[in-house]
């Protein structure tokens, strides 16, 4: 980074110092032409009224002392006054420029090395050539001079240009390279580690979202931990009990139907269990892969509800009661799998809370306009209290109270029926209270059959 502030400063320095060299060069040139003239004018002016000669040499040595130097000639070049000599080439030159000009006509022009003027007078009773040099060497010199002061003024920048490139890239690199140091630590595992706040706005945001990926990564693993502890945990009673019954039935039970049959419902129960459990850890999984997409289909709602609900119905034999208000042949469009997972969840949970009368309402009903249907599934259970009702759609929140049922949530559920909805875009909710029970409801579209 230092390096391209470097290379960037070279080269806007390099790109002044052009720009201005050029600009100088020309307008000392426009200068020097504008002088050229004005001295010539004057001399022009000057002859008309005839001067003695000792006048006009005066007059040229006090230019000269300005770097100008002032030249009358005859028409075939030869110098009438001061008294310096002339290069032929340049008074050939000047004759020529002349010989294209009437008298009291003038004409500036640039020859090899020198700006002049030339301008066809009368002087002394003859035609005469009026030369103004200015030799280009003295716009050089105040151009090198120029030159050197923009070099060290340059230097003097490019060293500035430097030392505030390396501040900005230290500053920069400075956080990137403490993020990038902090995220090689907890790539190893160290969740402790704090992505530390940059002082350029860009990095701090990098540096937030890396500490939310911390907080989430180390939620999840917390969580698989816990899943790995509940899960191994939960399987081994079952397992045990299984095994200790089956050998039961195997060496004490065989025989006698009554006490085998008792033994194999244990059996039975505790299968049950696990499958409970198995279920709920395929629930993990199913949030971790693709929960979002959504193929939406038109189905009867009434008939799906009524086949789920009949899935739950061998809770009958455990006492438990499902009473149902649903309104036929109601349409919706959905996606039909997952609208049957949070069915599912609402429905367990329903169970699993309900209260001593072991019942649960399920209503669907369409609404007085007749563009929505609602479902609500309400228990009689314990309710949920005020605080908690924002928090049970979290991923991972689990109340402190226990499930009646045996097996053990996993705080997934309510979270997965969030998911869902959302990616549905379906109004959903929960009106709880306490020692009353909960009734959790979903606002689906209602649509025509197709
Ligand atoms: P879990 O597997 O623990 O049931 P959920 O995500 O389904 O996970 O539910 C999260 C929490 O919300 C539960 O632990 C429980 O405290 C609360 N909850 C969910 N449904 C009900 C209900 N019908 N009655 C009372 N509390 C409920």
């Amino acid at each position: 980074m230092f390096l391209y502030f470097c290379i960037l400063s070279v080269l806007l320095l390099l790109l002044v110092d052009m720009v201005f060299y050029i600009i100088v060069n020309a307008t000392l040139s426009r200068q020097t032409r504008d002088r050229v003239t004005r001295v010539g004018t004057e001399v022009v002016a000057l002859l008309e009224r005839r001067p003695d000669d000792k006048v006009l040499k005066q007059l040229f040595l006090r230019y000269q002392d300005e770097g100008i130097v002032v030249y009358i000639l005859s028409e075939d070049g030869a110098v009438v006054l001061p008294e310096i000599s002339i290069s032929e080439s340049r008074a050939e030159e000047a004759v020529e420029q002349a010989a294209t000009l009437s008298v009291g006509d003038d004409v500036a022009y640039r020859s090899e090395g020198f700006v002049n003027f030339c301008s066809k007078v009368t002087y002394n009773e003859s035609v005469n050539i009026i030369l103004v040099s200015c030799p280009l060497v003295v716009v050089r010199e105040i151009v090198t001079d120029l030159q050197v002061y923009l070099i060290l003024v340059s230097i003097i920048a490019l060293l500035l240009a430097f030392l505030i490139s390396y501040t900005i890239s230290q500053r920069l690199t400075r956080g990137l390279k403490n993020l990038s140091s902090t995220a090689v630590r907890f790539a190893h595992g160290d969740y402790s580690v704090e992505f530390a706040n940059a002082d350029y706005r860009e990095v701090a945001q990098l540096s937030d979202t890396l500490n939310f990926v911390r907080d989430e990564v180390k939620k999840s693993r917390d969580f698989q931990r816990e899943i790995l502890a509940n899960v191994t945990h939960d399987l081994k009673t079952p397992l045990t009990m299984i095994k200790a019954y089956a050998s039961m039935v195997q060496e004490i039970s065989g025989d006698n139907p009554e006490k085998r049959n008792q033994h194999l419902q244990v059996i039975i129960d505790e299968a049950d269990r696990l499958t409970g459990l198995v279920d709920d850890v395929l629930s993990v999984s199913k949030v971790n892969s693709n929960l979002g997409e959504i193929h939406f289909k038109v189905f009867n709602l009434t008939e799906f509800l009524y086949g789920i609900i009949n899935k739950f119905g061998y809770l009958q034999e455990s006492g438990y009661n499902l009473m149902v208000d649903i309104d036929p042949d109601l349409y919706t469009r959905a996606d039909e799998e997952k609208i049957e997972q949070v069915i599912y969840n609402l429905l367990g949970n329903a169970v699993s809370y309900t209260g001593e009368d072991k019942t649960v309402f399920i209503s669907l009903k369409t609404s007085m306009d007749g563009k929505r249907i609602k479902l609500s599934i309400r228990d009689t259970g314990k309710g949920i209290p005020k605080e908690e009702l924002p928090n049970i759609w979290d991923r991972y929140y689990r109340s402190e109270e226990s499930h009646t049922r045996p097996v053990k949530g996993t705080g997934l559920g309510l979270n997965i029926v969030k998911v869902i909805l959302e990616n549905h875009s379906f109004d959903y909710g929960v009106e709880s209270e306490k020692g009353k029970g909960s009734t959790f409801w979903v606002d689906f579209p209602s649509v025509p059959a197709e």
